[in-house]
């Protein structure tokens, strides 16, 4: 039943008038997988979360006939944004990658670069990228890191994560990855437009980002949290929640809702939830 609904609604998503933009924060455990459809249908998938699981949620979202992903963004190596992306590697057209390129011995991570090197995929590196036309109405911004990275050594390997901002028909979407502090620090010093109708919550809801002075930079009308359900780290820490909440932003949160999904339309944007009885107001 569950099959013959997401088709009906995939079926329903291609006929439709297309949205500006449809961004979905999936549910796939503790970690970050986003699926993007863009209006002229081009595909992101940014982080593969830490298993397979994101390879059935694109069977859900994306037409049976489309094994096409235009975009593969690599926020940072972690495996828990990591290990979903051999999988999809092999089993979609990805037409380029977006990673740093740092180092990390971590065998998934060596496999994600020789599927990538062996199967001709086309590499950008973010810092020596800066920007990424993805259609013609869509760009991803890339705000750190500002240089390239590759081969370097990163201790805090979440220092060196992707901060993107995708920008289509007037709305802006912050990806953080699992940027920390510092890094929001360095972005407000060096003056970076971060302001976003949507921000992805850093780093599952950890106290190590989210300060207050990014908050209100970004002032986003909807904050998105990708977590796991009782995760091992209490992700989202509740100091997180709270200055949400202070900031008067409302945020969704994958262990309660499901997969969530924003549609920005010509007129603004709506939000569904997979699991609808876990919706918080
Ligand atoms: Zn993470």
């Amino acid at each position: 039943m569950i099959v013959s609904l997401s088709f009906i609604g995939f079926v329903l998503w291609d006929l439709a008038q297309p949205a500006v933009l449809t961004v979905r924060v999936l549910d796939i455990g503790q970690g970050d997988s986003i699926l993007i459809q863009t209006a002229e249908r081009r595909s992101i998938l940014v982080d593969g979360g830490p298993d397979n699981t994101v390879v059935y949620k694109l069977g859900e979202y994306l037409p049976f006939y489309r094994r096409t992903i235009d975009l593969v963004v690599l926020t940072h190596p972690d495996s828990d944004h990591l290990m979903g992306l051999n999988e999809v590697i092999q089993r979609y057209q990805v037409g380029a990658v977006l990673l740093t390129g740092v180092s990390d011995d971590a065998g998934a991570y060596q496999s994600f670069l020789e599927l990538i090197a062996s199967r001709g995929v086309q590499a950008f590196v973010a810092g020596a990228v800066r920007e990424l036309t993805i259609d013609g109405q869509t760009t991803l911004m890339i705000l750190h890191p500002g240089q390239p990275l590759v081969g370097q050594t990163i201790e805090d390997s979440n220092g060196a994560s992707i901060v993107g901002q995708l920008r289509a028909g007037g709305f802006t979407v912050l990806l953080t990855g699992d940027a920390p502090l510092k890094v929001e620090a360095a972005l407000l010093k060096a003056g970076a437009d971060v302001q976003s109708t949507v921000l992805k919550v850093s780093h599952h809801g950890s106290r190590t980002a989210s300060g207050e002075a990014f908050l209100r930079a970004v002032s986003p009308q909807l904050a998105l949290i990708s977590s796991g359900r009782d995760n091992r780290y209490g992700h989202p820490h509740p100091s997180v929640v709270e200055r949400l909440t202070g900031l008067g932003i409302p945020a969704l949160n994958t262990q309660q809702t499901g997969d969530i999904t924003v549609r920005f339309g010509p007129a603004g944007f709506s939000v569904t939830a997979s699991g609808i009885e876990g919706l918080e107001k």
